[in-house]
């Protein structure tokens, strides 16, 4: 039984097929450094393969942990546990699913019966198709075919599990130094349960306990606790989104369609990724492959720092940071500022996003990204440049996000907390501010750099 990003024993296919069929599963997960797994995805996955294990030894089973190339270490496990079949959950991302289909055909040659099984998706990709018999390249139509379609009820987890007569060597998952060697994760384990009743927590919280009857509203305001915060779970596969559908559907909350959309999107995600593998390197849309990116890179460290001046900007970054997550209102609009205002090509913000999110997930971000930037499916244009003051003002109207994670701007009234640059020298005094000393005045202005995004796009057209 070989774990990936389905670190679970609730809905998992794999494993409730490999007892249907008599089989002791020997539950495996390989670790292979230098596989581009971002840190604060690394110190997650310390949490949830130490919880997975717990689970799993509640059950009479446990986690053998291997590090290396998984074609080597699988072929001793292999051999030294005589299996005669390898399961997992199917992987849809283009690397991996190449070679997790090299192996099987190898595996098959060898005797060695070897089967995946879908579970990361409501529907395998590459079976929701359009009426051409293509793949949708627009959500709406996608989503709206997808909700024609069943969705099969979560499977329970089994009551117990045999164990085999011994039990192959594991590495500690301590060793496997998933943890930082510097602690810069204190904001992160605060912020996070990383563990299944986590997800549990959350799901239930949110979907009983009410935030899904309002989410339609509170999901856009960044201050608000009124999103699920359940992405990083979904991401590695401690709760199914199976699990998270069915507990949406049961709720009568109102916000209950908006939700299952979302889910949609990271459905869509998941189908685009599949049919377009080149995405995480490649637009969509191909005429921004000439697209004539600025080369600027101190800008782009101050984004990273949440040190742009632009303090909704700011904002998002360093809870990136402190928390390796953010809003997604936020997410969108500090991807604009970095794609538009700075100039920057959209793979540097991805790339900062896969090393510092909690949920930072190939399909997802690549398409958030690509819709951020303009050149994705279903895109929103390149000329839609999010304003970040007034982005600010709308979603965050009284700063509450912008106090909690640029204290220096904390005592700046409502007014002015999104344009301090505009506040009288008095205001910012009384709140302590000073303007390229204790918070950076903004590093483009808003307009002038819209305008240069603007004619850049006009030149790319042309
Ligand atoms: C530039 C950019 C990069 C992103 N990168 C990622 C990423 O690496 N990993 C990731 O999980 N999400 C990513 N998203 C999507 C979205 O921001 C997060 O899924 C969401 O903020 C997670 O919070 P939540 O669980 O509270 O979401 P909720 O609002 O509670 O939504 C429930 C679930 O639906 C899915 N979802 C929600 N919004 C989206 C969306 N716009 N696109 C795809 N799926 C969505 C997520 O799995 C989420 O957990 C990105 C969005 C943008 C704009």
């Amino acid at each position: 039984m070989w774990y990936h990003r389905d670190l679970r024993v609730h809905d998992h296919a794999p494993l409730m097929a490999a007892l249907e069929r008599g089989f002791t599963p020997v539950p495996v997960f390989v670790w292979t450094p230098d596989d581009g797994t971002g840190a604060a995805s690394r110190r997650w996955l310390h949490e949830a393969l130490g919880d997975l294990d717990a689970q799993l030894r509640a059950l009479g089973s446990r986690l053998t942990v291997r590090v290396g190339e998984p074609r080597e270490v699988l072929a001793g496990l292999i051999s030294e546990t005589g299996a005669k079949a390898v399961y997992w959950q199917e992987r849809h991302e283009p690397l991996p699913a190449a070679r997790d289909a090299a192996l099987a055909a190898e595996w098959k040659r060898g005797g060695v019966a070897a089967e995946a099984f879908e579970g990361d998706c409501l529907f395998r990709p590459g079976t929701v198709l359009n009426k051409a018999g293509g793949p949708f390249r627009v959500f709406t139509p996608f989503w709206r075919h997808c909700c024609e379609l069943p969705v099969g009820a979560p499977l329970p987890a089994p009551a117990s599990l045999p164990a085999p007569s011994a039990w192959p060597r594991s590495e500690s998952v301590e060793s496997l130094g998933l943890k930082p060697r510097i602690g810069w994760d204190a904001g992160l384990t605060a912020a996070w349960d990383m563990t299944r009743a986590g997800a549990l927590s959350r799901l239930k919280g949110f979907a009983e306990g009410g935030a899904i009857s309002k989410y339609a509203g509170a999901r856009d305001l960044p201050a608000v606790d009124g999103t699920s915060r359940l992405s990083p779970y979904l991401h590695f596969g401690q709760l199914s989104v199976r699990e998270a559908y069915a507990a949406a559907r049961r709720s009568g909350g109102e916000g209950r369609t908006r939700f299952l959309a979302e889910l949609g999107w990271r459905e869509f995600a998941r189908h685009l990724l599949f049919s377009f593998p080149e995405m995480p390197r490649r637009p969509l849309d191909p005429s921004f492959e000439r697209f004539s990116w600025a080369d600027n890179p101190e800008l782009a460290e101050a984004w990273r720092r949440g040190r742009t001046g632009m303090p909704l900007v700011d904002a998002g970054m360093r809870q990136l940071w402190e928390t390796g997550w953010m809003h997604n209102r936020v997410r969108m609009v500090v991807g604009s500022f970095l794609v538009k205002n700075l100039l920057t090509d959209w793979r540097v913000g991805a790339a900062w996003f896969m090393d510092t999110l909690v949920d930072a997930d190939m399909a997802q971000n690549t398409a958030g990204w690509q819709w951020v930037a303009g050149c994705g499916a279903d895109a929103a244009p390149y000329f839609r440049v999010f304003n970040p003051v007034l982005q600010g003002e709308k979603f965050d109207p009284e700063g509450d996000y912008v106090r909690r994670f640029v204290p220096e701007l904390a005592r700046l009234p409502a007014r002015w907390i999104h344009r301090p640059w505009e506040a009288p020298e008095a205001v910012l005094g009384a709140a302590g501010v000073r303007l390229g000393e204790n918070y950076p005045a903004p590093v483009v202005s808003p307009a002038l750099s819209r305008a240069r995004a603007l004619e850049a796009y006009a030149r790319m057209r042309r």
